[in-house]
């Protein structure tokens, strides 16, 4: 099954968050939960979206 995967160190941040989920949603809403409590990001501007859809990578494994 297919994996979808992120880590903040991909966008420039000096944290270790990782996770990893099956749908691109449900990982999506784990970073913003992360930026939130974190980083204190409030707000994903469509610039944030776009680095974190970057940096995002799908694994099959
Ligand atoms: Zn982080």
């Amino acid at each position: 099954m297919a994996k979808f995967k992120f880590a903040c160190e991909d966008i420039g941040m000096k944290c270790d968050f990782h996770a990893s989920e099956k749908t691109k949603e449900a990982l999506l809403g784990k970073i913003v939960e992360h930026a939130k409590t974190a980083h204190d990001i409030k707000e994903i501007t469509p610039d944030l979206q776009k680095k974190v859809d970057g940096a995002i990578k799908k694994s099959l494994f």
